[in-house]
Formats: C-alpha cells, sequence, structure tokens
C-alpha cells in the first residue's frame, strides 16, 4: 500500500532485516526486533501542517506506525490532554510542569490503548483471528475491549493476585480471562509456549515488535502539544521498560524528520521499590538487569521482575543523561494523593509511582528545580482503588436534616467570623 512507509523488522543487536511477520526474535542472537521505515520516503511527506490537519488520534502520525493499511482497530485512541500543572509543580518544587494523562486515553483508561490499537490492526493485517496477550492488567482490559469491537476472540493471561477492577475492566467484554496462579514472568512464559503451538496473535509476544511502536505516540503528543519542542524532562514508569525507550525513539524521530529542533532532552525512569529491577541497576551504573524473583508492590501494573526492554531502557536514560528512582508503597499513595489534591486527576498506583520518583529526582538536583518536565501519567485510579483503602478519611455521614448539616459539618457563626 502507498500510503505505508513501514518496510521492515530489524534485529536491534545484528541488524539483519526480517519480513513483517508476527516474529519477534532474532534467529542468530535473539535480539529483539523492531520496525523500521523508510525515513527518506517520510521526510518529504510529513509535517507539521499535515499531522494539524488530522482527526485528533493517535493516527495522526501514522507514517510512523508500522501498519500497511489503515488503522482498523482503536482509530480513536490517543491524543490524550498535556495539563500545566502549575499547583503540583509548586509542591514539588520545579519550575514548570506538565502532566500527560493517560488516566482518560480511549477506551479503557491506560496507555496500554495505544500500543494494542496498533497490535491488533497488524494482527488483523496478518490474519489473525485469535488474540491475546500477558498482562498486569491494563493490557488484559485494552486486548479485551479492542478485540470485542474489532470482533476478534481473545484470551488474556494475568497474575490471579490482580485488582479488582482491572479483572472486572476485563471480564465484562466478555473474553477468556486465565489467572495463573504465579508471577508475572510464568504467566509470560506460558503465553509464549501458547503463542508457539496454536499460532494466536499474542499482543506482547509474537505481535510485540508492533506493539511497542504504538507507545511511541505518547512521545509524538507531548512534543506536538507543546508547541513542537522537547520537554527538558520526562519521567516514565517503567515495567518491561518499553514506553520508556520508545518515547526516547519518539523524541529522536522527530528530531530526525524535522519536526521539531534538536533540544537537549533527558528520560528518567521510575519504578516501585518492591520490583525495581532496571532503576537499581542503573544506579548500581549497570546494564545488567538482575532479575526481582518475588516481586511485592501495590503497583502492581509495574510489577516485573525480568523487564524484557531493561537493557534498553538503561541504554535510553544513560543516552539521554536520565536518570532512575524507585519508591515505597507509602510514598506511591502520597504521590497519587499529590497529583489528585493538586491538578484533580486520579491514577493509578503506576502514576504514584511517577510523581513519587519525579519528586525525589527533583529534589536531589537530578531534575533541577530551574528547568521544565512532563509527568507520563499512565492509568485511572479507578482502576486500583484497593491501594487507597482507609487511605483517604472516610465521608462523614448525617441524617437528611439541616440541623445535622449545621451541627456536625458547617457552623456558620463561626464562618461569619472570618
Ligand atoms: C504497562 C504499563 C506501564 C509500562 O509498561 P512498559 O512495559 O514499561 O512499557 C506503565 N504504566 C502502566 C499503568 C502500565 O499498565
Ligand atoms: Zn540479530
Amino acid at each position: 500500500m502507498e500510503n505505508s512507509f513501514f518496510s521492515n523488522l530489524k534485529c536491534r543487536e545484528c541488524g539483519k532485516l526480517y519480513p513483517k511477520q508476527a516474529i519477534h526474535v532474532c534467529d542468530f542472537d535473539f535480539g529483539p526486533l523492531e520496525a523500521v521505515y523508510d525515513y527518506e520516503a517520510i521526510r518529504g511527506k510529513l509535517t507539521r501542517q499535515l499531522i494539524e490537519s488530522r482527526p485528533q488520534s493517535m493516527w495522526r502520525y501514522r507514517e510512523l506506525l508500522p501498519i500497511d493499511g489503515e488503522p482498523t482497530v482503536g482509530r480513536q485512541v490517543g491524543f490524550t490532554p498535556l495539563v500545566k500543572a502549575d499547583r503540583l509543580a509548586k509542591a514539588l518544587g520545579i519550575r514548570e510542569l506538565y502532566i500527560k494523562n493517560d488516566t482518560v486515553n480511549y477506551p479503557t483508561l491506560s496507555f496500554k490503548d495505544r500500543v494494542v490499537s496498533v497490535a491488533l490492526s497488524r494482527a488483523r493485517e496478518l490474519g489473525f483471528e485469535v488474540v491475546a496477550c500477558a498482562s498486569t492488567g491494563n493490557l488484559a482490559n485494552s486486548v479485551a475491549a479492542n478485540a470485542a469491537s474489532a470482533g476478534l476472540k481473545s484470551y488474556v493471561l494475568i497474575p490471579a493476585d490482580l485488582e479488582q477492577g482491572k479483572v472486572l475492566g476485563s471480564l465484562v467484554y466478555g473474553t477468556q480471562v486465565v489467572a495463573i496462579h504465579g508471577a508475572y514472568d510464568q504467566v509470560n512464559r506460558l503465553c509464549s509456549e501458547i503463542a508457539g503451538k496454536y499460532g494466536w496473535g499474542f499482543v506482547n509476544v509474537n505481535l510485540r515488535p508492533y506493539y511497542a511502536e504504538g507507545s511511541k505516540t505518547m512521545g509524538f503528543e507531548i512534543a506536538e502539544q507543546l508547541g513542537w519542542r522537547l520537554p527538558q524532562h520526562t519521567v516514565i514508569p517503567m515495567a518491561s521498560g518499553s514506553l520508556l525507550t520508545k518515547i526516547h525513539k519518539a523524541y529522536k524521530e522527530f528530531i530526525d524528520l524535522g519536526l521539531v529542533e534538536k533540544t537537549p532532552f533527558s528520560v528518567h525512569g521510575a519504578q516501585a521499590t518492591g520490583c525495581s529491577p532496571i532503576s537499581t541497576s542503573l544506579k548500581r551504573g549497570s546494564d545488567l538487569v538482575k532479575p526481582v524473583a518475588k516481586p511485592q508492590t501495590i503497583a502492581k501494573s509495574l510489577a516485573i521482575g525480568t523487564p524484557a526492554d531493561g537493557y534498553y531502557a538503561i541504554h535510553s536514560m544513560n543516552q539521554t543523561g536520565g536518570s532512575a528512582d524507585d519508591c515505597s508503597d507509602e510514598e506511591i499513595i502520597e504521590g497519587i494523593r499529590l497529583l489528585a489534591e493538586h491538578e484533580g486527576i486520579f491514577a493509578e498506583t503506576a502514576g504514584g509511582v511517577t510523581v513519587g520518583c519525579a519528586k525525589k529526582l527533583i529534589a536531589s538536583g537530578k531534575i533541577p528545580a530551574d528547568s521544565s518536565a512532563v509527568l507520563c501519567i499512565t492509568g485511572n485510579g479507578l482502576k486500583t482503588q484497593e491501594a487507597l483503602l482507609n487511605q483517604c478519611g472516610a465521608p462523614r455521614v448525617i441524617n437528611p436534616s439541616l440541623r445535622e448539616f449545621e451541627d456536625q459539618i458547617y457552623q456558620p457563626d463561626l464562618a461569619a467570623a472570618f
């Protein structure tokens, strides 16, 4: 198709080119495969004006996404608000701060709708009738919803101990939800076996090169919404580390295509202390990621003990002068509340991780107080309510009586005295 500039898959290690099939590792060195494009052809065509003339969805950057035809799944996904967060900036002690608010991404309220839109559009082009995923919750919700709307049969495999909101948020779409006794890594291993045996389209296994590219759109949107410029600092939550590497790639592609000026930028990673294989190894000055056998954190969406893209995430952070940190369950809850109370945005636990780590990175000067930063808030707080039970107080209960209201809630005499 003429409209496609997506040319090949390519091994990140040895550079060997592969056809655009449902494959994800190199035969020679097991390196991950990545989508490549005909950038020369894109350079002549993709302009700011052309992008701005298109509908407000992630598909306005379609030349940089790995499908052949037009998107058929998730056409409305993306272009979430970039919120200038002056009150939170003050609380965290930084000059300029923005929230990239994917808590309201369509249709399942997390950034995973971006990756699923690409993976399922490609799955259809490749002729898959059954799609599936290994998930820490949000991916399962998005595969279930988007498969339902596309008329694809779906299976989602999750660790058995996920939050109610994430479980129900898959079941409601009529998908097959398979809960595994075990951590995410074990779920993922099982999925690789199933994918090999039955030939289903696993969005984050054999369709991973397509899936992963969807994350770039978060970076593209940040740059466009800042008025076609790059932020000095971007703080990104890490599970497998894929989102971080793809925001890095997005910024580089926009520079290479002349869509933004080449200004210095750093990408910083955020993890939960109870599962911080990537941030811990970065802090140690190593790029070898030591697996975490038993993740223990309320940020279940980020609880991947053996992160597939950890090595590349560390290189993205190092190459851009970025850093990483992790935060405890208490700091995660504090982060959720800071964001809610200052900006009116209710994020899930992963959002608490991002805010909590940003606070530390600013306090330590790794993100300077006189700089500008974007925080990537990737999921909605209504899905992880368990984390906040008994943490935010309780409503005061009265009878429907004005007298009780004035006795117990609001005293007009006292108020008049101010
Ligand atoms: C999946 C997920 C991430 C990051 O995932 P990566 O595997 O690092 O790309 C971040 N936040 C939320 C809420 C997620 O569900
Ligand atoms: Zn290779």
